[in-house]
């Protein structure tokens, strides 16, 4: 029997009326013949409400704590869910993280999926069951309950569904697809109807919060196609799947914007082996994700400026990382800019198109937004620019690249 994974978001499960519509779509999949696996996040911004919370508490508060708090929000769904399933008159049975077995690494608030366990599951649909597994969860080796990063339900439905063999993983959200820019920021961005795993993986690092990297990761890995679509409709949504013949033809498909980001400057490093090594070797042994790295030798050799970009919510930690290198390795001075944001274009076609870059510098130049910083990667290219010029770099680089024009995705 042909096994589904549906995962629904906070906006579709905002409200009783939003949980029962859920849960009508979810018993018309099992009664058309399917087994059915559904991964629910925490209701509308529960998640949002339970950070606020925390902070009103304490300003930086233990993250074992904070994992603890933020999986009631998911916990309160499961058990909606499957009382909305039950009183349409069928069976499901819901579970969190611990009880069915998702196991991963200890680093609280951004934990790593290691093992899935799939006998729990594999009980509870042989009876019958629809099975609704509360998303973003898990429990490490020792125990402890962990949170796998913000938005991460995608990730938990995704990894489901590569590891119990899904048809496919739907992915049920307020908007109707991926659009060629966030629709909310970009009013003329359209619709893509189908996307490569590359260019989705991609767009979501550089910001589309519509998906999460690591859910791609996974649905990538294992083939495992996904379906984003609206919760509100029974239209055809956006089909992200492996890289087909034609995808190339279109040198940029699609815009995102990273609003959260800090700019992190360590001024006067001593240029010598070693000392890069060393100082990333630190950060990442803090678990803080490192975006952009960008170095200027200058004195004659004798010193560099090094830069790196990381989220605004890491700046706090990052600064303390780094104010302890600059002692021991002898650097200047640490400083820290939490007011950039960055702004990228992704195409799978750059890897054949040129003067993608200029374009997009000029776009900018032409709405005097200045740049600040740029990398390059194969299919991406991402310029650093004031938080407040972020919205109106994105529509004009969207302009730029006629993405309400062209046929995107194809
Ligand atoms: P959910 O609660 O369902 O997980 P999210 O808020 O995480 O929903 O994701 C949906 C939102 O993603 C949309 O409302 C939209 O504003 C935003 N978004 C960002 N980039 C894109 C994009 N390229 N295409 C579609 N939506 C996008
Ligand atoms: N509830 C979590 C969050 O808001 C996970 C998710 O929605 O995917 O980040
Ligand atoms: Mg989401």
């Amino acid at each position: 029997m042909a096994l589904l994974v549906q995962k629904f978001g906070g906006t579709s499960l905002a409200n009783a009326e939003k949980i029962h519509r859920a849960a009508r779509r979810a018993i018309r999949a099992k009664l058309e013949g399917r087994k059915l696996v559904l991964v629910v996040s925490a209701m509308g911004h529960a998640t949002d409400e339970l950070i606020t919370l925390a902070k009103a508490i304490s300003s930086d508060p233990p993250k074992r704590e904070l994992d603890m708090l933020l999986t009631t929000g998911e916990q309160v769904s499961i058990a909606l869910m499957a009382m909305a399933i039950d009183a349409a008159g069928h069976e499901a049975i819901s579970l969190t993280g611990a009880q069915l077995g998702l196991v991963t690494d200890s680093s609280h608030t951004r934990a790593r999926i290691q093992t899935i366990s799939r006998e729990r599951i594999d009980r509870e649909l042989a009876n019958g069951k629809i099975v609704i597994i509360a998303g973003f969860q898990g429990i490490d080796p020792g125990g402890e309950i962990t949170t796998l990063g913000r938005g991460a339900s995608d990730t938990t439905a995704a990894a489901l569904a590569a590891v119990l063999g899904a048809d496919v993983c739907e992915i049920y959200t307020d908007v109707d697809g991926v659009y060629t820019a966030d629709p909310r920021i970009v009013p003329k961005a359209r619709k893509i109807e189908e996307i490569s795993y590359d260019m989705m993986l991609e767009m979501a690092a550089a910001g589309a919060g519509v998906m999460h990297s690591r859910a791609i990761e996974f649905a990538k890995k294992f083939g495992v196609p996904l379906h984003v679509r609206s919760s509100m409709t029974d239209s055809k949504g956006t089909m992200i799947v492996a890289e087909t013949a034609g995808m190339e033809a279109i040198a940029v498909q699609g815009v995102a914007l990273k609003e959260d980001l800090a700019m992190v400057s360590l001024i006067a490093v001593p240029n010598k082996p070693g000392v890069a090594a060393r100082i990333f070797a630190e950060v990442a042994r803090h678990n803080i994700i490192v975006d952009d790295i960008v170095q200027n030798i200058y004195d004659g050799g004798s010193h560099a400026n090094l830069s790196f970009s990381t989220s605004a919510g890491e700046a706090r930690e990052t600064r303390h990382v780094c104010e302890r290198l600059a002692t021991t390795l002898g650097i200047g001075g640490v400083e820290i800019d939490e007011g950039v944001s960055k702004v990228s274009a992704v195409g799978i076609g750059m890897r054949t198109h040129t003067g993608v870059a200029a374009a997009m510098f000029e776009a900018l130049s032409h709405a005097e937004i200045n740049i600040e910083n740029i990398s390059t990667s194969e299919i991406v290219i991402s310029c650093i620019v004031r938080r407040e010029d972020g919205p109106r770099a994105l529509r004009c680089i969207h302009d730029a690249f006629k993405l309400d024009e062209v046929a995107a995705g194809k």
